[in-house]
């Protein structure tokens, strides 16, 4: 079965434009379309789980590690207090069936 592509499976292949904070291996950061405080930034993995609802026992380590990234981003850039959220199924505001850490600060970089 193929996997259905959201906007950010072609955010993650550069299909879609999106103003891009962070990338490495493993996590693409990027500025939220639609902010929800000042600074609203979504961390992805590269490798696809569509939610944390559905994280096994090999993909226990993603969520750790978009908090882990989102921390030293916050960390380098001065951000001092933020919200870290993961939203799950449509019950918890999840649209994006991709799962995503939100960054929320009340300081805009
Ligand atoms: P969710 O509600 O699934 O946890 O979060 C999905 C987030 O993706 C929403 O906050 C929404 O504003 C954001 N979003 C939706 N479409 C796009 C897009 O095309 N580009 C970017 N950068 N963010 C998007």
């Amino acid at each position: 079965m193929t996997e259905e592509r959201t906007i950010f499976h072609k955010i993650r292949d550069k299909e879609l434009p999106a103003t891009i904070v962070f990338e490495d291996d493993d996590v693409l950061a990027c500025k939220d379309i639609h902010p929800k405080a000042p600074l609203h930034l979504l961390f992805i993995p590269k490798h696809f789980v569509s939610s944390i609802a559905d994280v096994t026992p090999e993909t226990a380590h993603l969520p750790g590690m978009l908090i882990l990234k989102a921390q030293r981003y916050a960390k380098e850039k001065g951000i001092s207090g933020y919200k870290l959220t993961f939203h799950v199924g449509k019950g918890g505001g999840q649209e994006v069936p991709y799962l995503h850490l939100h960054l929320l600060s009340e300081q805009a970089l």
